[in-house]
């Protein structure tokens, strides 16, 4: 992904006489000198031909006039200017028609900051004012915002994600529309949603997304959604200090006080995948163990956990409670699981001097669940008690441990 490259593009459509521009986010970015990772070209050729021009491309949306041109390995989206027809449902339509202005090009795109066009010697095209915006980090709709919120409401979580990356405010009357057009969002793919609120929970500034998403009603049509973001700014502002999404999710669910049951049930209504909605019910499962108090660091008894979790997972929990403690006692806490996991003789069941098979046919009883405690309580002994690993004194501690519990 190069600017020498995609101007190769720009300089090929129009040798053969066309106009074509960068446009939408790269040129934002550029302007913000904010890295740029995909680069968006507009022109009024048509996208055949721009397949003609370009024979090394993958239609990846003829439908919406986009063709993506391959250069050097890297994808550039090659769109042709086009105004959108009629709205369905709140959603962006299914049919466009192509025009021959770049002007109404810019036109059908929803923040002035995102219709700029950018000539392959960096000359702008912005008729719409988007960079005097930008130069005031003002996120503004394009035309009439209400209109333009009803056409795709979608827009409404974009403006905040915006406002949240770029640290921008939004335009009074833009944000005046988002909140009068907000239950319009129900009608918006929750998987899209979705990715806008990562975004918001990725950014640098969360806690702006946070109140703004809170004031403008944007999620008051899932009402544990519209609870999991009325968390305070205080507590969104620590977002940053984590480096997952489950961990990001399940500071604000402990923020909200969400029961474990609620918090799956956020991660199914947001169609996380498995391996997030586990991660994310297992934080929340051990935080509400630990109880941690906002600001007020505390000492950690690693031993069980480390035994139920192991330390990787230990590790991100161990970052959790830095962030709802804020104040940085992050290295003792971190400092306090290393040296517990180092004093360890045995780190996992498998370093065990005998295994299951080992256990179930010198004790001659049937394998099963008793099995497994069994290996749980002589990784413990080992790890923490002074137990030898050894098969003999194993074996024997685990005779004793069988008649005590009667399996
Ligand atoms: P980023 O890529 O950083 O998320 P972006 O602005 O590039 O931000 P894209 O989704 O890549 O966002 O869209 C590229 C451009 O297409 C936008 O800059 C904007 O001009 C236009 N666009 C995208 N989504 C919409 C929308 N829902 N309504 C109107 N225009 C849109
Ligand atoms: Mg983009």
């Amino acid at each position: 992904m190069g600017k020498k490259q995609a101007e190769s593009i720009l300089k090929t459509l129009e040798e053969n006489g066309y106009e074509a521009y960068f446009v939408g986010g790269c040129v934002r970015d550029w302007l913000l000198n904010r890295p740029v990772h995909d680069i968006d070209i507009c022109t009024n050729a048509h996208p055949g031909d721009v397949m003609r021009l370009f024979p090394d491309h993958v239609p990846t949306g003829l439908k919406h006039g986009t063709v993506s041109v391959k250069l050097d390995g890297s994808l550039y989206e090659v769109t042709t200017y086009r105004t959108e027809g009629e709205y369905e449902d709140f959603r962006r339509p299914s049919e466009v028609s192509f025009v021959t202005e770049l002007r109404i090009d810019l036109e059908r795109r929803d923040f002035t900051m995102n219709a700029i066009a950018m000539d392959r010697h960096g000359r702008l095209k912005d008729p719409l004012q988007g960079k005097r915006d930008l130069e005031n980090g003002l996120i503004r709709a394009v035309g009439t915002p209400v209109q333009r919120f009803r056409e795709d409401a979608l827009r409404i979580l974009r403006a905040i994600r915006f406002a949240a990356q770029l640290n921008f405010q939004i335009e009074p009357e833009t944000l005046e529309a988002m909140s009068v057009t907000s239950s319009l969002l129900s009608h918006i793919a929750i998987e899209r949603v979705r990715d806008e609120l990562h975004k918001i929970l990725d950014s640098p500034a969360p806690e702006t997304g946070v109140r703004l998403l809170s004031e403008t009603g944007a999620l008051h049509t899932s009402p544990l959604l519209q609870r999991l973001f009325s968390v305070g700014q205080e507590q969104a502002a620590r977002l940053p200090f984590l480096a997952s999404l489950p961990q990001k999710w399940a500071l604000l669910m402990y923020a909200a006080g969400f029961l474990p049951e609620e918090a799956r049930e956020v991660c199914n209504e947001l169609r996380l995948s498995k391996r997030e909605t586990e991660a994310v019910c297992s934080f929340i499962q051990y935080v509400a163990l630990l109880q941690p108090k906002w600001d007020e660091p505390s000492g950690v008894d690693w031993r069980p956990l480390l035994l139920q979790t192991g330390l990787p997972f230990c590790l991100e929990l161990a970052t959790l409670l830095q962030a709802v403690w804020k104040d940085n006692p992050a290295r003792d806490l971190k400092q306090s699981l290393e040296a517990t996991y180092e004093q360890m003789p045995v780190k996992s069941m498998q370093e065990l001097a005998v295994s299951g098979k080992d256990l179930y046919t010198l004790l001659g009883k049937k394998p099963g669940q008793w099995v497994h405690q069994i290996l749980q309580h002589l990784w413990e002994q080992t790890a923490f008690y002074g137990l030898a690993n050894t098969p003999e004194a194993l074996l024997e501690e685990a005779k004793k441990e069988v008649a005590r519990h009667e399996y």
